[in-house]
């Protein structure tokens, strides 16, 4: 069996020696690339089974260069794994509508990495969605319209993300349940993209302030995930 490839992109030198040596001990085969240019070069001409990509680079930042791996045919399909600084949720968030697959904040261990990698390098690819009608969800001055993809409050347009959307579909097909996060996951996993169960949490942060007043009726559940508010 062929050692999967790894791009890891890293300015600071001391943590890209550290990562390679850890990621080349489990086997993995590693590039390593000190700035966003060098590693979109790089992917020119090569497809790495995963892309480890930290957020602050000098030059072109890791979001942008997410951006471009996602946008371009050859190379939108190879998970991305971002490092972030834990105080960065707004580009965590913006790397995860570009569609990188996950994020680990720094410092973080490498045995919490590599098992990260494991997971993402495991996940099945995405299934083509449905083409079946679906009715729109009406709830007081929400409106949820699956065909048009639209979410509506007092008839003006929430824009949301695919995984937004899906999530507040989901919960509020059936308001009052509670789904735990894997459930929400399995939901989500048909877009182009793979979500994990810590990034569901981000996404709801995210999707309570799009819908602004009503915001509370996405509700945490404790110990078990999140439920859509019985009105
Ligand atoms: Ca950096």
């Amino acid at each position: 069996m062929s050692r999967e490839r790894i791009l890891l992109v890293e300015d600071e030198q001391d943590i890209q020696e550290l990562l390679k040596f850890h990621l080349e001990h489990e086997g993995f085969a590693v590039t390593a690339a000190g700035t966003g240019e060098e590693a979109l070069k790089h992917l020119a001409t090569q497809n790495p089974d995963l892309i480890l990509l930290d957020l602050m680079l000098p030059g072109i930042n890791g979001t942008e260069v997410c951006r471009r791996v996602k946008s371009r045919p050859a190379t939108a399909d190879i998970p991305i794994i971002m490092l972030t600084a834990k105080d960065s949720e707004a580009d965590i968030i913006a790397g995860l509508e570009t569609g990188a697959a996950d994020y680990v904040t720094k410092p973080f261990s490498p045995r919490i990495l590599v098992a990260r990698i494991h997971a993402v390098l495991r996940r099945p690819d995405p299934e083509p969605a449905g083409s079946v009608a679906t009715p729109a969800i009406h709830i007081g001055s929400l409106t949820i319209d699956a065909n048009r993809h639209k979410v509506e409050i007092k008839g003006k347009d929430v824009p949301l993300t695919c995984t937004e959307f899906r999530i507040l579909q989901l919960l509020a097909s059936s308001p009052g349940r509670a789904f735990n996060r894997q459930q929400i996951v399995d939901q989500v996993r048909g877009e182009s993209h793979a979500v994990t169960e810590r990034i569901v949490d981000v996404q709801m942060v995210s999707l309570r302030k799009k819908l602004g007043n009503l915001g509370d009726w996405v509700e945490t559940v404790r110990g078990i995930g999140y439920r859509f508010k019985e009105v």
